[in-house]
């Protein structure tokens, strides 16, 4: 992507990939900050250069990195919601039908040609995964760098962030268990054993599963959004704080 070439450009050489490694790019107002505020690392270029204030800035590091939603938002990644994500569907599935009698074990009739349960909760992941997957500093230095800043800001706005969230939880609550109830019938309906009330318990089961995980991955995506918001507005106050003199 043409927006990774600044940072690339910007790198001093022989230092790591661009794309794992936090870069500290900082938007205008925050240029002076020796703290970068989607890492949390110490910023090399803007560390003061005499030991009282250098001495005071790590105070305030250390302070800012035992805050629990700073050392929180490091090890929660999105990464962890996706392997969770991923196995939770047969995992739930599993639990569910081992401990009733529905006349089945598995969903899906097991053969190569059919997908696990994941393919089928994956369908409910993707709307909300697009507006809460992220960092927020993350997807404004990707629109601002790619010009789209009236668009971020139009996009970003309360009003707007509030018809997504309405429609996020309209789409999973209200077309997702329709989805999943077609292809359940599809699926259920190769159990060939099933009497007709043991299928429509199947279908229902089919969606609560799928439903439960959608409702789960959402709910983990939305937390991990708002860590994410409180442990940038820490860094940042840690920052305007050192600036301030305070601390
Ligand atoms: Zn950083």
């Amino acid at each position: 992507m043409f927006w990774r070439k600044k940072w690339l450009d910007e790198l001093p050489d022989g230092e790591e990939s661009p794309f794992l490694e936090c870069r500290h790019l900082l938007f205008e107002e925050e240029a002076d900050y020796p703290i970068c505020p989607s890492c949390g690392k110490l910023i090399k270029k803007n560390l003061p250069q005499n030991s009282v204030d250098r001495s005071h800035l790590y105070l305030i590091h250390q302070k800012v990195q035992r805050i629990w939603s700073v050392q929180l938002g490091k090890g929660y990644s999105w990464f962890l919601i996706f392997i969770l994500a991923l196995f939770l569907p047969d995992f739930l599935s599993n639990i569910i039908l081992k401990n009733g009698n529905y006349g089945f074990t598995t969903f899906v009739v097991p053969s190569h040609r059919t997908p696990g349960m994941f393919a089928f909760a994956m369908t409910g992941y993707i709307l909300p995964c697009l507006f809460f997957l992220g960092q927020e500093r993350t997807k404004r230095f990707t629109t601002f760098s790619l010009g789209f800043e009236r668009f971020h800001k139009i996009l970003y706005s309360w009003p707007v962030r509030l018809v997504t969230f309405v429609a996020v939880i309209c789409f999973i609550n209200v077309i997702m268990p329709k989805i999943y109830g077609v292809e359940g019938d599809v699926f259920i309906g190769k159990h060939s054993q099933l009497t007709p009330a043991q299928h429509v318990k199947g279908v229902e089961l089919f969606i609560f599963v799928n439903m439960l995980c959608n409702w789960i991955v959402a709910g983990l995506l939305v937390v991990h959004q708002l860590i994410d918001r409180r442990r940038t507005w820490w860094l940042k106050e840690a920052n305007e704080a050192y600036l301030a003199g305070g601390c």
